[in-house]
């Protein structure tokens, strides 16, 4: 069903070369890695999310949307006082929600803003909330036939989910939603999914996870 490669390849468009990719294909050509056809590139990438050329970046935002700290903060500063002020027209998000904006200043062209769930312990719905923010932020990508899709480890920082579990609920969503989509084969335009660590360790769980799927 799948096909792992560790390569030189550089993520399309994005100087940052990949730690590790996977290609996901619901069709019998597993060893399709030019990625023509339906296959969907899975990648991890060690970088700042704010630099990747893809078409959109996810924000681990909070409900106001109004900006934060983390990678929120990042991503705000990155795409300028703009950003900030077509938020304020969102009307805030739910836990587990997505709302999409332009990217203004930043190199992608939109952000899709979702907000994870903090951690309680594991028995508030976490997973799968956590599960709704890729899910949601893939259909918002669909939705607006985007190609390639970044995502940062939502919830992992300040809302303090452990990233081991974090790690394998964003692949196998990620994983699943792909699968099924490529088996329903309605419009579906994504090609890329890129996991965006900004720290080598956290990289290293998700290269981990992703080369055990
Ligand atoms: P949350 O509130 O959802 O936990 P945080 O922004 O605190 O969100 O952390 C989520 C993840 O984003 C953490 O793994 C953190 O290391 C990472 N992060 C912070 N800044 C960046 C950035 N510029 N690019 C990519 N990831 C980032």
């Amino acid at each position: 069903m799948s096909d792992s490669q560790t390569s030189n390849d550089q993520t399309s468009n994005n100087p940052i070369k990949p730690i590790t990719q996977k290609q996901i294909s619901a069709s019998s050509d597993i060893n399709n890695k030019n990625n023509s056809g339906n296959g969907v590139t899975l990648s991890v990438v060690q970088a700042d999310i704010t630099t990747l050329n893809v078409d959109a970046i996810v924000n681990a935002a909070n409900s106001s949307l109004l900006g934060g700290g983390g990678v929120d903060g990042a991503i705000h500063r990155a795409a300028g006082r703009e950003l900030l002020a077509y938020c304020r027209t969102l009307n805030g998000c739910q836990t587990g929600e997505a709302k999409i904006s332009p990217a203004f200043k930043l190199p992608c062209q939109y952000v899709i803003h979702t907000v994870g769930p903090v951690w309680h312990g594991g028995n508030q719905h976490e997973p799968e909330l956590l599960a709704n923010c890729y899910r949601n932020s893939l259909d918002l990508a669909v939705k607006h036939n985007l190609t390639s899709i970044a995502f940062p480890a939502i919830s992992t920082g300040v809302y303090g989910y452990p990233l081991d579990k974090a790690t394998k609920i964003a692949i196998d969503t990620v994983q699943n939603y792909v699968l099924t989509a490529q088996k329903q084969a309605t419009n579906f335009s994504i090609r890329e999914v890129v996991f965006c660590c900004f720290s080598a360790s956290d990289a290293a769980v998700y290269k981990q996870v992703l080369e055990s799927i």
